[in-house]
C-alpha cells in the first residue's frame, strides 16, 4: 500500500493485486491489535536493531524515516502516539484506523485495488517484466512490479512465500529462511507448570549445547528484560529477540537468571539473611520473598532441599545450590513455534541481487522487491513496519519512473 501510494504520487498509474478480500490482513493484528506503526529512536540507533542487511537499508530508511512516516499519517487524519521505548502507535490502539489511513489515501490518489486477486506469475521479455498473470488465467501487461508479498509467518494474513517464487524465476537467490521473534518450546517438565507466569528484570544467556572445549562458551545471544512461560516453553519480549539468534535444529541452553541485579555473594547474604529470619520455618515457607509464589515449588524441587525442612537445618551446600539455581535456571531449548506464531521470517530474496538506492531487481529490468519478502528483519519495536513503509516508498518512487505509457 505504501509503495502505490509513493508511486502514484509520483504520476504512475498503479493498480495493487491482493489476494485476499480485504487490505492489511496482517497489518491487522499487528502490536496485538494496536500496531506498533514505527520507533523515534535516531536513524543510527534504528539499524542497530536490524538483525541482517542494515547498510541494505541505508538509502531507504535515510530517505522515508519514522519523521516521514508519522508525518504521513498524522497529515492523513491518522492521530499517532509515542509509548515506552519509542515505539509509535495509532492514538485510538486500533490498527484498523492505520488500514484505513492507508486505504483512504489509495482512493484519494486514485490506485486501482484488486482483492481477490492472486498474481500467479510475473512475465519477462528481453530481462524486463512486462506482465503479470493474476489467478493463473488472466495476464495483464506492465512497465513495471513491486513485490510485496511478505513473508512466511501467519500464513492465513496472505503470507504464503509467493514472492519468493517469482524472484527465483527470475533468476534471484533466496537465502535460507525460517521462523523469527518466535516462541521457543523446551524439553523440562517443570517449565509447563509455569504457564502463564511472567517475569521482568530477569536475563538469560543462550548457548549451544553440547559445545566441546573447557573454556567458557561464548553465549549466542545474552540479553535482560521481561519474559513469559507457556505451556510449551518461553516466549515474551526477551525470548522474541532470543530468537532472531536461533538456528532451526539447533539445541540450546537457556541460562535464566533470576536475579541480575545482584552478584552471587550478594545473593548468599540476601538469602542468608532470609533464612535467619526464618530459622525455625519450613523451607518451602520462606521463598515468598524471593520467588513469584508459583515459581516456589519448582525451585524447590530442582534445589533439591525438603519444602518441610526447617530453615534450621539447611546446610551451607543446600543454600549454595539454592543460589546458583537462581542465578542460573537452565532450560534445554527443543525447538521453536514455527511460522504459526512468528512475527517475521528471517531469510529472503538476496539483497545483494537488489539495487539499495531503487529496491530494482538486478537481474531483470521493472521487477522492484519492498518489505519482508527480502533478506532483512529486525526485532520488535516498531522497526519491520518501518524496513516496509521505507523500502515500499523508495521502490514506489524508483517504480513509477519505469512507466512508459
Ligand atoms: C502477529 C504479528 C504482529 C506484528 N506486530 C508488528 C508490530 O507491531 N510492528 C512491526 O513493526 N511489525 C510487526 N509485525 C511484522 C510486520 O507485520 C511485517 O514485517 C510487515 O507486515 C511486512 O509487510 P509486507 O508488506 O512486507 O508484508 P505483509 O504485511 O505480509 O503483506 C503482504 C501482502 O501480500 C499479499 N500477497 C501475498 N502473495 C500474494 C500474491 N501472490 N498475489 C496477491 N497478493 C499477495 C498478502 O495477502 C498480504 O496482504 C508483526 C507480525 C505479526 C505476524
Amino acid at each position: 500500500m505504501m509503495a502505490a501510494i509513493s508511486a502514484a504520487e509520483c504520476g504512475a498509474s498503479v493498480t495493487i493485486y491482493e489476494k485476499n478480500e480485504k487490505p492489511g490482513k496482517k497489518l491487522f493484528i499487528t502490536g496485538k491489535g494496536r500496531c506498533n506503526v514505527t520507533n523515534t529512536c535516531e536513524t543510527d540507533a534504528f539499524f542497530s536493531n536490524v538483525c541482517h542487511n542494515a547498510k541494505f537499508l541505508y538509502s531507504a530508511v535515510y530517505g522515508y524515516d519514522h519523521d516521514a512516516v508519522q508525518d504521513f499519517f498524522e497529515q492523513n487524519g491518522c492521530l499517532l502516539k509515542e509509548e515506552r521505548g519509542g515505539r509509535v502507535f495509532p492514538d485510538s490502539d486500533h490498527s484498523s484506523d492505520i488500514i484505513r489511513t492507508l486505504v483512504n489515501v489509495l482512493q484519494k490518489d486514485h490506485v486501482q485495488i484488486c482483492y481477490g486477486a492472486q498474481v500467479t506469475e510475473i512475465g519477462r521479455k528481453d530481462g524486463a517484466v512486462c506482465s503479470i498473470t493474476v489467478n493463473h488465467k488472466q495476464q495483464i501487461p506492465v512497465d513495471a512490479v513491486i513485490v510485496c508479498t511478505g513473508g512466511l509467518s501467519y500464513e492465513s494474513t496472505g503470507s504464503t512465500g509467493d514472492g519468493y517464487l517469482f524472484a527465483e524465476a527470475a533468476g534471484h537467490t533466496v537465502t535460507e529462511k525460517s521462523p523469527s521473534l518466535v516462541p521457543f518450546t523446551v524439553s523440562e517438565p517443570w517449565c509447563s507448570s509455569l504457564q502463564g507466569l511472567s517475569l521482568k528484570n530477569v536475563s538469560i544467556r543462550m548457548e549451544r549445547q553440547g559445545e566441546k572445549g573447557g573454556k567458557k562458551k561464548k553465549p549466542v545471544y545474552e540479553g535482560f528484560g521481561e519474559m513469559l512461560f507457556t505451556h510449551f516453553g518461553v516466549s515474551g519480549p526477551l525470548i522474541l529477540t532470543a530468537s532472531t539468534c536461533y538456528r532451526a535444529g539447533e539445541k540450546m541452553l537457556l541460562h535464566l537468571d533470576l536475579k541480575p541485579a545482584l552478584s552471587v555473594e550478594q545473593l548468599d547474604k540476601r538469602v542468608l539473611r532470609d533464612f535467619e529470619e526464618g530459622l525455625n520455618k519450613n523451607f518451602g515457607n520462606i521463598l515468598g520473598g524471593l520467588y513469584p509464589s508459583k515459581l516456589i515449588p519448582v525451585m524447590t524441587e530442582l534445589s533439591g532441599i525438603d519444602p518441610e525442612k526447617k530453615v534450621n537445618d539447611i546446610t551451607k551446600q543446600e543454600r549454595q545450590k539454592l543460589v546458583e539455581l537462581t542465578k542460573d535456571l537452565t532450560m534445554t531449548v527443543t525447538g521453536t513455534r514455527g511460522y504459526n506464531e512468528a512475527i517475521i521470517t528471517r531469510g529472503g530474496v538476496n539483497v545483494r541481487e537488489i539495487n539499495a538506492s531503487t529496491m530494482e531487481s538486478r537481474l531483470c529490468r521493472g521487477l522492484f522487491f519492498a518489505g519482508e519478502v527480502m533478506d532483512v528483519d529486525a526485532v520488535t519495536g516498531g522497526y519491520n513496519l518501518q524496513i516496509a513503509w521505507s523500502t515500499g516508498h523508495l521502490a514506489g518512487v524508483c517504480a513509477a519512473q519505469e512507466e512508459t505509457v
